[in-house]
């Protein structure tokens, strides 16, 4: 149902908030009302741009009083329709809300707001030789605030974990316009329940993060970076199983089948970065030991890759511009794969010790009952997050390859409920997982999400729809 704003509330909006405060321009609406899913048709009644948590709760607080929708809204890189507004909903945009304050190198922290963009705190951050370390191929758009409603996972996982990691804390605002400042820079809390947690990965339905502190560390040391071919992806996960036993840390493992590395090297213009065409490739980034004999040890452990025939072919980056065009191949892939077909994707995870299983009933279930489906597959595998996706072959109409993903989404999911994963691993539910949420939720769960969103929103205003 699309909503209305009332001539009241309009007139308060236009006498006390500053003149460019809302837009109902046609190209915001268009712009303000969609995500990077690209799927729902943008229809918000007007994009608001505060630049103050003050102006947050003022407005807040007046949609309260004229039950007014309100979807907040990052850097709009979404992949799960978590911030799109289709039912005239007011798109609350924190993009104007972008100050850094500066970096505390004592306690390694900073505070930002939450429209401070991902690379853009990454940048403040790297003078004092420090990083927030959420990375993935959207930084360049995404917001903090957006990082910290998605609980955002991305390439580096394995060594440091998901953005849940480093929050100390949050404001927020909830629609009664009340203020919560939720544990404040303190690495150490224990005064009863950590309500800043149940902000982080909700997708915006609780309340709005106006700020955030954040939790920074060190730069790594050198990098060294390899992309290997291998045999299949049963290969890859064996790879995996030796790599976790390296001398060394890891910084990432990332994967893609064959005919992923195909379009993006094709799509980016990129020269094939090994000799050997094979089923699987890894992208794996080690962080190179300080002692005196790293480079024994790394040539050491290579030697022993190609020994165990655990490799078949392999590169390693010798330059920042190699090593740039090496992640290109693995983050331009979604981008290259949109641009030559209609996409449909999916974003699970398994427990680690089970991936090896699950990938091999997973090929097994998609070419046994889904055989007119090519799956194109890739991910951070080394936290067990798979993201595995499908091109709309041509000559099949979108109605139809709808009708089969959908056919074979829950075949997917099925086989993801008996491994006890996760359907959405890092993109979130929004509005396109949330038909599919009991797969990898109880109805006791559900229950108490429900309870939690009462408590905080108890009108349901909040961007209504989302998650369940
Ligand atoms: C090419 C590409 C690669 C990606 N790779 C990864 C990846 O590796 N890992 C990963 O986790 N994600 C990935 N994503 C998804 C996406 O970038 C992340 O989910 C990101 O954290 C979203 O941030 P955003 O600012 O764009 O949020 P938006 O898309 O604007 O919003 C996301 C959700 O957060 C809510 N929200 C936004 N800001 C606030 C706020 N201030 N207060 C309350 N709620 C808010 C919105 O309502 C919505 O529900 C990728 C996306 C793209 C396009």
């Amino acid at each position: 149902m699309n909503q209305i704003l009332p001539a009241r509330f309009l007139a308060v909006v236009f006498e006390t908030f500053p003149k460019d405060f809302m837009s109902r321009a046609p190209e915001d609406l268009e712009e303000y009302g969609k995500d990077w899913t690209r799927l729902y048709p943008p229809a918000p009644s007007a994009v608001v741009f505060p630049r103050t948590t003050d102006e947050i709760a003022r407005f807040v607080r007046l949609c309260t009083e004229h039950r007014i929708a309100v979807v907040p809204s990052g850097g709009r890189t979404g992949l799960a329709g978590g911030a799109v507004a289709v039912r005239g909903e007011v798109v609350l945009s924190l993009s104007k809300m972008n100050r850094m304050d500066p970096v505390d190198p004592v306690a390694q922290t900073v505070r930002v707001q939450a429209g401070a963009v991902t690379e853009a705190v990454h940048q403040h951050c790297a003078p004092h030789g420090l990083i927030w370390p959420v990375d993935f191929a959207a930084k360049g758009s995404s917001h903090i605030g957006g990082n910290i409603s998605t609980n955002a996972g991305g390439v580096r996982v394995i060594q440091y974990g998901s953005t849940r990691q480093w929050v100390l804390g949050l404001q927020v605002v909830t629609m009664s316009g009340d203020v919560l400042e939720l544990n404040g820079a303190l690495e150490k809390n224990n005064t009863g329940i950590d309500l800043k947690h149940l902000f982080i990965g909700s997708e915006g339905i609780l309340g709005i993060i106006t700020e955030a502190t954040l939790k920074l560390t060190r730069l790594p040391g050198a990098l060294d970076l390899f992309f290997f071919a291998v045999e299949d992806m049963a290969a890859v996960l064996r790879l995996f199983h030796h790599v976790r036993k390296a001398p060394f840390g890891i910084m990432a493992f990332e994967t893609m089948t064959h005919n992923c590395l195909e379009i993006v090297t094709q799509s980016l213009g990129l020269k094939f970065p090994v000799e050997q065409r094979s089923g699987a490739y890894v992208l794996f980034e080690a962080i190179r030991p300080a002692s005196a004999d790293a480079q024994q040890i790394m040539d050491g452990w290579l030697e022993e890759l190609f020994e165990k025939q655990l490799v078949l072919d392999g590169t390693l980056a010798q330059s920042p511009r190699e090593a740039r065009e090496l992640w290109m191949m693995r983050e331009g892939i979604a981008e290259s794969l949109f641009k030559k077909a209609f996409l449909h994707k999916n974003d699970v995870s398994v427990p680690i010790s089970e991936q090896d299983e699950f990938v091999n009933r997973m090929f097994r279930m998609f070419s046994s009952r889904h055989s007119d489906l090519e799956v194109y597959m890739w991910g951070h595998i080394g936290d067990g997050n798979l993201h595995i996706n499908t091109l709309m072959p041509s000559g099949m109409s979108r109605d139809e390859f709808l009708k089969r993903c959908h056919d074979a989404d829950r075949d997917l999911f099925t086989l993801i409920q008996e491994f006890h994963g996760s359907i959405s691993a890092e993109h979130g539910v929004g509005l396109l997982k949330k038909d599919a949420l009991h797969f990898s939720r109880t109805p006791q769960e559900i229950a108490l999400f429900k309870a939690i969103k009462k408590a905080f929103d108890p009108e349901g205003l909040l961007n209504p729809g989302k998650i369940f």
